[in-house]
């Protein structure tokens, strides 16, 4: 068994991964005294003479080289803010987060001879560190143990039960299952579900309706065989969010992708949603972490990364739904000039007001201006085989960004390299969400390629 610790300084990543390493005889390594033997000098006078980057420095390189094997690991506070970390900490690692109170915490550290990071009081720092880091945390740990009220010993039992036994005890697991069987929503996932709850295991799944065609269970659970992630991935499907949350968070889920039709339905149940996803009104991901959960949006960053190069240029958005949203978010964060169409007036009119662009009706036949076109509405999707938009109507030189992914070469993309565009597939916005949000469920961030060969 490898487990790696987590957390802030004061936590307790020491103290308890030296009792924990007794309880499961294992070696304990603690990654600062690995620092300190490369650097020759304590991590408090590399701080103070070389700078927290040079630190930073000395600490990839004492993760990248820790040795195989079972051990109880414990990292230094800042370690999970690089994604090579992560990676290194996570393959064949079960990873716990420990918290605790920002009193406890500067208690704790008190005294200890690290110079501050900020200019801040030491109760305003140590808050305003772990709100920074507070995603990275969440993202990296595969549980969470609060150790304020807990002795080092007592946090260790904790720690070596949920390795043993998982993070449902057997009682809760049932009742979880029970639920979730009520719900009818896991159909072939059940099974895989039945057999992890009393392993360490972390659940993941894709909720939607439909969503039985979907590629992410298959997608999610290569990637985390790839990584050495200890998860499974199941797909959820049930026209009832809330009944197939609620089951869930008996069962401990850790994470969850959102779809159609529960993208705006979930956030009431949810107890904190990132800046994005509350501008957009929509959750595509969840992030369970010591039972509190966090809504964010990654379709957003699926449509902004494949036109990065276009920033501060002009686009026409064409669509006011949901896809739409995102995408105006989008390129209003790229500094673009952004003309919502659609054929509901009203609705583009709307769209364009939430986000500070120009709004138009749709006409037939008119000819387009822009550096970019992004269709974000159904037409094209199979089996339907029209075009929003002919090659004469698409302006000369412009990039088209095609949201629709099914068929991949959609009818309005073969107008655009008739026209001359450049094109861009749907597939694209599902690639570069899946990067993002595959970094909210692991802190690991990986390159785009692997999940497109993963879906063609
Ligand atoms: P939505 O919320 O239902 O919105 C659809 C929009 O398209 C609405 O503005 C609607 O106008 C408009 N529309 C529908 N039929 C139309 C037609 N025949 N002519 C002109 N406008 C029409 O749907 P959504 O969630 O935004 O999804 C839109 C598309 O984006 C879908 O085809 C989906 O495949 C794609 N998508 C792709 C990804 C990806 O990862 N690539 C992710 C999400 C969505 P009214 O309001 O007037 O009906």
């Amino acid at each position: 068994m490898r487990g790696v610790l987590l957390g802030y300084r004061g936590t307790g990543k020491s103290s308890v991964g030296r009792h924990l390493a007794g309880l499961l005889g294992v070696p304990f390594i603690d990654t600062a005294r690995r620092i300190e033997a490369r650097a020759g000098r304590p991590v408090a006078a590399i701080f103070r003479n070389e700078g927290e980057a040079r630190f930073r420095e000395y600490e990839r390189e004492a993760i990248v080289s820790l040795p195989a094997g079972d051990a109880v690991i414990a990292t230094g506070g800042g370690a999970v803010c690089d994604a090579v970390n992560v990676r290194h900490l996570r393959a064949g690692s079960f990873c716990i987060l420990l918290t605790a109170s920002v009193e406890a915490i500067c208690r704790r550290i008190a005294g200890s001879g690290r110079p501050p990071l900020t200019a801040l009081p030491p109760e305003d720092e140590v808050r305003a560190m772990i709100g920074k880091r507070r995603q990275a945390y969440r993202a990296a740990a595969d549980c969470c143990v609060d150790t304020t009220d807990l002795a080092p010993a007592e946090a260790a039992a904790t720690i070596a039960r949920i390795l043993a036994e998982g993070t449902v005890r057997p009682a809760e697991a049932e009742t979880g299952l029970a639920a979730l069987r009520v719900t009818g929503a896991a159909g072939e996932s059940l099974a895989g579900i039945e057999q992890l709850q009393r392993r360490p295991t972390r659940l993941y799944g894709i909720l939607g309706f439909p969503s039985r065609h979907s590629k992410s269970p298959g997608m999610y659970n290569q990637l985390f065989a790839r990584y050495g992630i200890d998860g499974f991935y199941a797909g959820f499907e049930s026209p009832d969010p809330a009944a197939v949350i609620g089951a869930l968070e008996r069962l401990d889920y850790r994470g969850l992708s959102v779809t159609i039709p529960h993208k705006t339905a979930v956030i009431p149940l949810l107890d904190r949603l990132d800046e994005d996803a509350a501008a957009i009104g929509a959750v595509n991901t969840i992030v369970r972490c010591g039972g509190e959960t966090t809504g964010s949006n990654t379709d957003w960053l699926g449509v902004r990364r494949p036109v990065e190069d276009l920033a501060g240029g002009s686009a026409v958005l064409l669509g006011a739904g949901g896809a739409a949203a995102a995408a105006a978010y989008a390129l209003v964060d790229l500094d673009m000039d952004v003309l919502v169409l659609a054929r509901t007036k009203e609705k583009a009119e709307a769209l364009a007001t939430r986000f500070h662009c120009r709004a138009g009706a749709l006409h037939e036949g008119e000819r387009l201006d822009a550096d970019l076109v992004v269709h974000a509405t159904p037409v094209g999707m199979e089996p339907d085989a029209s075009s929003l938009l002919a090659a004469a109507q698409l302006p000369e030189g412009c990039t088209v960004f095609d949201l629709v992914y099914t068929p991949p070469e959609t009818p309005l993309l073969r107008e655009a390299r008739r026209a001359g565009c450049r094109t861009i597939p749907g597939t694209e916005m599902f690639v570069h969400q899946a990067c993002e949000q595959f970094a909210l469920f692991t802190g690991i961030r990986i390159p785009p390629q692997e999940i497109r060969e993963m879906i063609a």
